[in-house]
């Protein structure tokens, strides 16, 4: 193996440090404590996990958390009829809605109903387009914390060939909208995409966010490249033990880390980065409603 580890923990670590430090000033100076709200509906295992990390993690940074769950059957007016209550306070500066919800529930028109500036997973329209158009608004996380492990990985992207296969609205074309904002160019490739390998073998800059274990080869990755895998898939693991499962990502790690320079982990790499940049999205959309300037 030669390729760079980039290690999404430690970088992770340094994220929240710095959102610690902006919280405190903002309490110091400012006498404002951000507070984020998280709602989750339902009992998704994985969901929960992830939310509890983010409760932790919230009150860790010196925020305030607010915890909100709400039984799988429950009426979509009645969720968003408590999105309206938390867009109309001022104790919360970003909301979060977890996804998936349970299926009798429209998630655009949820996602519709939260206040764009306290939108803290930018999927709200006005937020997709303003990254469209080169606005400043609130910049979904996972596709945030990719673009920040890039450019400490590479500095300047500016001119390099990117490629990001996946193309969902919440990982796939934001990474690619930040990219293109980078200056990248940048090829967006999707379940009807032709002859992958030979687009992926072109790109400097590889950004796996498809869901499928281990698809993109070794042999896929230009020598040189730097890899970002977004995917989280967990798989048998019989030499663990029967029924033990272990999480892989989109890139056959072993075998991309003999061509790239670069490389995510999984886990270990996006996934820890996915919830920093949460906390420093809560701190920029309370420092936005507040008009102030860190
Ligand atoms: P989606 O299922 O919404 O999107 C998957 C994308 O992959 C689609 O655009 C699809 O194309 C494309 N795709 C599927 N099969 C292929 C193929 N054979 N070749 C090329 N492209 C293909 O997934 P998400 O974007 O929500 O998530 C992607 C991965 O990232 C998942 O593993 C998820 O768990 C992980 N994830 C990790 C996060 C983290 O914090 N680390 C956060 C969010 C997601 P098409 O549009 O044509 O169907």
């Amino acid at each position: 193996m030669t390729a760079h580890i980039i290690d999404g923990k430690a970088f992770a670590e340094k994220v929240r440090a710095g959102v610690q430090a902006n919280v405190s000033t903002l309490k110091e100076h400012h006498n404002i404590t951000p507070g984020l709200a998280v709602i989750i509906v339902g009992e998704d295992p994985a969901s929960e996990v992830y939310v509890r990390n983010k409760v932790k993690q919230t009150k860790e940074a010196g925020m305030n958390s607010f915890h909100f769950d709400m039984p799988a059957d429950t009426p979509e007016a009645d969720l968003i009829a408590k999105v309206e209550a938390l867009n109309n306070d001022p104790a919360v500066n970003a909301i979060l809605v977890q996804l998936p919800l349970p299926k009798h529930m429209n998630e655009a028109a949820v996602i519709e109903a939260i206040l764009p500036e306290k939108d803290v997973d930018g999927f709200h329209v006005i937020n997709s387009g303003l990254l469209a158009t080169g606005g400043d608004g609130m910049v979904p996380c996972t596709p945030s914390g990719c673009l920040m492990m890039l450019k400490d990985t590479l500095g300047d992207l500016s001119g390099l060939n990117a490629i990001v296969v996946g193309r969902s609205n919440i990982v796939g074309k934001p990474v690619a909208q930040l990219l293109l904002n980078a200056n990248c160019t940048v090829t967006i490739a999707h379940s009807r995409t032709k002859n992958l390998r030979e687009e992926v073998l072109r790109a400097d800059i590889v950004v796996a966010a498809v869901g499928r274990p281990e698809m993109i080869k070794g042999d896929w990755i230009k020598k040189g490249a730097t890899v970002i895998d977004v995917g989280v898939n967990r798989i048998p693991a019989p030499e663990k033990g029967e029924g033990k499962t272990r999480l892989v990502g989109d890139v056959d790690y072993s075998a991309a880390a003999i061509h790239a320079h670069a490389i995510t982990p999984v886990p270990g790499g996006v996934g820890p980065m996915t919830i920093a940049c949460l906390l420093a999205s809560t701190v920029t959309a309370t420092c936005r409603q507040k008009g102030i300037e860190l």
